[in-house]
């Protein structure tokens, strides 16, 4: 058994609250998740995502497939066990980073050869290969293997991607659905598989976003992301793209919206009708020292923060705003300290599940879900 979905009412705007039963956590969404690229969620042990209430983390399965490798880390239990995360986790397809990291990609209908940004080693993705490696890792939901359209790009390209990621749509499932059943904890968990998820396409084409969204709900596949977007394309472009695909989901489902966006960005969707949404903004940002407020965005390097005893944001109640000052973490930053990276991290993360929280408490249903 994949996941189970226990939707409540929806909004007029389409904003809804529901529970993803996973077979490690039962996520109340609508939901933000921070990414754990390579089996991190950067500068941020587990434990304090946990006291975060981080309900759902990501993993790239590219950087994962490299290093340690899918292997080793089924051989150690999977992914769960090797990080040490009880609750639980998605993996990408690796198609993103193949596209955005590798070197000397060449792509056919059978796949994608790439050089390793790591080592400059030679690999073959194929949607069959991207559902093993997946499979072995074990997270509780994977996702098909696509093709991210650039932006911009011509209309025949983004035709030719979405033919291929259609293609490729159909043989991860099919892969998928026969080798569910091998997951690392698939008997210790009373039979639970993973979930797969189709992505939809079609570059900033609406009619072909439209295509996408229906030939993969013919697919049946057990949630539907919305993919290839928040590349550089205007703002404008990305919502008209998600109020295009939505309506065309399945409302029994999870839907995903991968790669945003700023703060005001994911609070807009959830009120739509997105259900998941994932950026390495939050932590990405803190790095360089960039902070989310409620009063806006504050450059923790600026000089006037060099005395300041206020907290990071006043309004915020988090672990790092309680305890430490503005002074503090510019100090931090200046001085180059790894505290820095995680203290800015550990604030941004709380900012975001923050708005998801506020989001979910003012939907309909928030006592008690009923089933669809
Ligand atoms: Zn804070």
């Amino acid at each position: 058994m994949a996941l189970e979905f226990k939707l409540s009412n929806q909004t007029e705007a389409g904003g809804r609250r529901a529970q993803i039963v996973l077979p490690h956590q039962t996520v109340e969404t609508p939901v933000f998740m921070p990414v754990g690229t390579a089996g991190t969620v950067k500068a941020v042990p587990q434990d304090v995502l946990e006291a975060l209430g981080a309900q759902i983390i990501l993993g790239n399965t590219y950087h994962l497939y490299l290093r340690p490798g899918h292997e080793a880390i089924r051989r150690m239990g999977g992914l769960h066990r090797f990080i040490s995360w009880p609750r639980a986790m998605l993996t990408d397809s690796g198609g993103f980073q193949v596209f955005s990291l590798s070197a000397l990609r060449k792509v056919s209908d059978e796949g994608v050869r790439f050089r390793s940004h790591l080592d400059g080693s030679s690999h073959f993705f194929t949607p069959e290969h991207s559902m093993d490696v997946q499979i072995a890792l074990g997270a509780d939901i994977a996702m098909a293997f696509d093709e991210c359209t650039e932006y911009p790009a011509e209309r025949s390209r983004a035709e030719e991607s979405l033919r291929l990621t259609m293609d490729w749509a159909r043989r991860s499932l099919d892969h998928f659905r026969a080798h569910e059943e091998e997951v690392v904890w698939h008997a210790e968990l009373g039979g639970k598989t993973q979930s797969l998820f189709g992505i939809v396409q079609g570059g900033m084409y609406a009619d072909l976003r439209r295509e996408s969204a229906e030939r993969l709900v013919e697919m049946d596949f057990d949630g539907y992301a919305i993919g290839g977007l928040s590349v550089g394309e205007p703002r404008d472009a990305t919502l008209e793209m998600i109020s295009e695909v939505l309506p065309l989901l399945p409302k029994d489902k999870p839907r995903y919206v991968m790669g945003v966006g700023y703060p005001d960005e994911i609070e807009q969707y959830a009120r739509m009708g997105v259900d998941m949404m994932d950026c390495v903004l939050p932590t990405r940002a803190a790095r360089h020292g960039l902070l989310f407020t409620s009063e806006g965005r504050l450059n923790i390097k600026g000089k006037k923060y060099a005395e300041d005893q206020g907290p990071p944001d006043p309004a915020c109640d988090c672990m790092v705003c309680r305890r430490y000052t503005r002074a503090y973490l510019r100090h931090l930053m200046h001085s180059g300290e790894a505290l820095s990276a995680t203290l800015n991290s550990i604030h941004n993360l709380a900012y975001y599940l923050g708005i998801m929280e506020r989001v979910r408490k003012s939907l309909p249903g928030a006592a008690a879900c009923t089933q669809s």
